[in-house]
């Protein structure tokens, strides 16, 4: 097995595409085509991430915090960044990153926070906005039925649950091929007239390219007429965060050491009214403070992120003091700490033969001091 062989199996379930524009994932240090037969998982890279793979023998890392975010101006022994990458290349340990990309997949890391929170039912909390397409093709009616079933195996026509979703309508197709054209149908300078169909299928962005290939050597015709236009429909496979219900309703006390008691977390900060029932759950792994407007119309009862800073905690509050939901900072690292696993039994479950082990390191630096 080699490297691409592992990022292969991350970007069929986690696509590059829909990582946040600010993001950098994937690939960032190492050589796709090295061999690998161990990978070590992290939250974040640090020199005892390194050292651990170092040990163990893995010739590959992935983390979800990536290392390169911002661009780097030099790659040396003695700057925080550089020496990571200057280690990694020394050691021939290649390393991957797998961030918001992971975030916004359907099952990533909030869908795996919930679950650890005991909270079922999850449903993405706030769709991905602006990545859905519409591809319309039309073709021959002998040809419809190859033309879906290379819209459904290159990711088109997937709507929530739903797979292989396409709508056919009938109808005429008239073109007339010029002296150059090498026309599967008709003869050049004549207008032809052909029964055909219109297929036509939604697509996220980040597949786009790769549906027109396959529809295009699906299709019989030597230019196949084909519209791709952007829709204004939320994805609905893609988004950040995850909100579901607890399996009864509990006071928010009770609520709040269950997550603490569930991340590890070593103290809370909180706005909630502690007589408060909490029985739908909203969360976000990490800085997911820009999607509380969504917890509230989503009708949370709470709602579970990290990084909230002082003036936004007022956020949760309504013009008259009141509080609209239980905000809930668990921690960065403890609202995320379970992307590793999640990312190490993914791998499990699809390369089999590979090993991966998730590191033995907390690797945030961070501590809260109880007394
Ligand atoms: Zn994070």
């Amino acid at each position: 097995m080699i490297v691409s062989d592992v990022l292969s199996v991350l970007d069929a379930w986690a696509p590059q595409g829909q990582k946040a524009d600010f993001d950098r994932v994937g690939l960032q240090v190492g050589d796709p085509s090295a061999e690998v037969s161990r990978v070590l998982v992290a939250l974040d890279l640090t020199p005892a991430v390194v050292l651990e793979a170092e040990e163990i023998g893995a010739q590959l890392i992935v983390t979800h915090h990536p290392l390169l975010f911002k661009p780097v101006g030099r790659v040396t022994a003695t700057d925080p960044i550089g020496s990571l990458v200057w280690r990694l290349g020394r050691a021939g340990v290649s390393y991957a990153a797998i961030h918001t990309n992971l975030d916004a997949a359907h099952g990533g890391v909030s869908f795996a926070l919930a679950e650890q929170l005991g909270v079922t039912g999850a449903e993405i909390l706030s769709p991905l906005e602006g990545v859905m397409q519409k591809v319309v093709v039309f073709a021959p009616a002998a040809a419809a039925n190859a033309i879906r079933e290379a819209l459904t195996a290159s990711g088109a026509g997937q709507i929530a649950e739903y797979d292989a979703c396409s709508f056919t309508s009938t109808g005429t197709g008239r073109f007339r091929p010029s002296e150059d054209a090498n026309p599967a149908l008709g003869t050049a300078g004549d207008l032809e007239a052909v029964d055909e169909v219109r297929i036509e299928a939604v697509v996220p962005t980040w597949s786009t390219s790769r549906t027109l290939r396959a529809v295009r050597k699906a299709h019989p015709y030597e230019e196949p007429a084909i519209d791709v236009y952007d829709i204004k429909n939320a994805a609905t496979r893609q988004g950040y965060g995850a909100v579901g219900v607890l399996e009864d309703a509990e006071p928010l006390p009770r609520f709040l050491a269950r997550v603490r008691d569930a991340l590890g977390a070593g103290a809370l900060r909180y706005v909630g009214s502690d007589d408060a029932m909490i029985h739908r759950v909203a969360v976000c792994g990490g800085s997911g403070l820009s999607f509380l407007p969504a917890a509230i119309r989503g009708g949370a009862d709470a709602f579970v992120t990290s990084d909230v800073t002082y003036h936004r905690w007022f956020e949760a509050l309504d013009h008259g003091g009141e509080t609209r939901l239980a905000l809930v900072d668990a921690g960065h690292y403890e609202t995320e700490a379970i992307t590793e696993t999640l990312i190490a039994d993914h791998l499990r479950a699809h390369l089999g033969g590979l090993e991966v082990d998730v590191t033995r390191q907390r690797t945030s630096p961070m501590r809260t001091f109880a007394g």
